[in-house]
């Protein structure tokens, strides 16, 4: 007996088809029309989409950053993922310092034991010593096959030319990816000083201290590696018109380079959001800092001509007011003010979050939540104002990122043998996006009041429905790690 989802049409990266689909055990078995039903179980699908499940291969759950944690474990952030419609994501596990890559691996396999949905990892190179680099290729047979290399964050996960340079070439040799994080840290760190030392603090300030030319100036240098070594590179988070020129213009002279914008980068705005009056831009301070409409359109045009290839969110949610209640008096008596500790405690504790920065821009931890909403804003400010097709949404958002980071087929697709992640998606049924109602652990949303037109409705997982409605149907453990391939093709 298996699932049969009758009367859908069908989403891939290339086609719309109306056909039936049959799933037996985790795999999509048939595709065809008028597939009997006897003996199956039938998801009537009328009127309704059925797309291949998202694959944000941009998270941070769990992370430790700037005086706290990010909210989102494998555990909540999975649930919330598949509440949107993501069956899949590849998180940044981070290189101790002085550890080995492998140490990475260890640690977000045990922050990874809850999972609800299927993930992979990336790995944050922050401390490339001479064995490290000898280990990197010992990296494939964990199945991980991508690198990310931090151009930002002086003192903290920022690494030198050099080391950029020695990590590309190494990558080069064994079909691996390089991926960076590119803004000018170097430059950041003079910038902020001069802000703070003249008096500003507050959350808007933090975009002058990382403009446009530091991202674009951090993009073609990382570009320009990439041509010289070969190495496959993908930008993360591209922001602005002159990250998006220096990629189009190494793409141009033929180099393999890649590169992904985030849902935030197309709607969160510097004057309206970042600048709000008081604190409340702090929820929306992430870096790359969001810009202003015209580099929105620059990145819609990105998406559309293929500049750009796929759509993430770069999730690392905080608490806008954390660090709350009284507890903070029982943790300084208990753990000497280890909140780590006293949260184990008290899950109902708040750690500290966004207020962490209240009168310096420079200590707000940065980050904004979005797994939860990606698809529904894409579909929503893409596809309903004509903007991207069906196909290109389901391109930017599922099949790219599974063949930019190998493990297409198997991801990204609907297709006869491929892994049975299906979305019923229903284009009529409308959703206002609240922190009320959304699943992600934090106080606000980033969307905050958007309806959109277009949702999942029900969220299969190798077969196994995960989301059915408002019901949620996944169990912990059953998320499984997803082993990629080197030598993926450059899109
Ligand atoms: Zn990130």
């Amino acid at each position: 007996m298996g699932t049969l989802f009758k009367n859908g049409t069908i989403v891939t990266a290339s086609d719309m088809v109306k056909a039936d689909v049959l799933v037996e055990g985790e795999k999509i078995v048939l595709i065809g029309q008028d597939i009997p039903t006897q003996g199956h179980e039938v998801v009537p699908c009328d009127g309704k989409y059925l797309m291949p499940g998202g694959i944000d291969v941009h998270t941070h759950l769990d992370l430790a950053f700037g005086g706290t944690y990010s909210n989102d474990d494998f555990d909540t952030g999975h649930k919330a993922a598949a509440f949107g419609g993501t069956t899949m994501h590849i998180d940044f596990a981070m290189q101790p310092k002085g550890g080995k890559l492998h140490d990475a691996l260890d640690i977000w396999r045990e922050k990874a034991k809850p999972a609800q949905i299927d993930y992979s990892f990336h790995i944050g190179v922050t401390d490339l010593r001479d064995e490290v680099l000898e280990e990197i290729p010992t990296l494939i047979d964990e199945g991980v096959t991508s690198l990310k290399l931090f151009m930002a964050y002086k003192n903290v996960f920022q690494i030198d030319d050099k080391t950029l340079y020695l990590a590309m070439s190494q990558a080069a040799k064994h079909g691996m990816m390089v991926m960076v994080h590119a803004e000018n840290g170097d430059v950041e760190e003079q910038l902020r000083k001069q802000l703070l030392a003249a008096g500003k603090t507050d959350p808007v300030d933090h975009y002058s201290s990382r403009p446009p030319e530091i991202e674009g100036e951090a993009t073609n240098r990382a570009a320009v590696l990439s041509g010289l070594t070969n190495c496959r590179l993908y930008v993360v988070h591209v922001t602005c018109e002159p990250a998006v020129e220096a990629i189009r213009r190494a793409r141009e002279l033929g180099y393999p380079v890649m590169g992904e914008t985030c849902v935030q980068y197309f709607y969160v705005t510097r004057d309206k959001h970042l600048g709000a009056p008081g604190f409340e831009g702090a929820k929306y301070v992430c870096s790359p800092p969001v810009r202003n409409e015209e580099h929105h359109a620059v990145l819609w045009q990105a998406v559309k001509d293929g500049t750009l290839q796929a759509v993430s969110t770069d999730h690392c949610d905080f608490w806008y007011e954390g660090g709350v209640g009284p507890v903070q008096e029982w943790a300084k008596a208990h753990n000497g003010g280890d909140w780590t500790a006293y949260e184990a405690q008290d899950p109902s504790y708040r750690r500290p979050g966004k207020e962490l920065g209240k009168g310096d821009f420079s200590k707000i931890p940065n980050g904004m939540p979005g797994i939860e909403d990606r698809m529904m804003v894409m579909w929503h400010l893409g596809v309903n104002s004509g903007k991207i097709s069906p196909s290109r949404f389901v391109e930017l958002n599922s099949t790219n990122p599974a063949k930019i980071f190998g493990c297409y087929p198997q991801k990204g697709t609907i297709a006869v043998g491929t892994d049975a992640d299906i979305l019923v998606w229903d284009p009529n049924a409308s959703h206002t996006i609240s922190a009320s109602t959304h699943h992600m652990k934090t106080d606000y949303n980033v969307y905050e009041g958007m309806t959109v037109k277009g949702v999942p409705q029900q969220v299969y997982l190798r077969g196994k429905r995960l989301v059915n409605g408002n019901l949620w149907l996944g169990k912990n453990g059953e998320g499984k790690f997803v082993h990629r391939k080197p030598n993926a093709p450059i899109l």
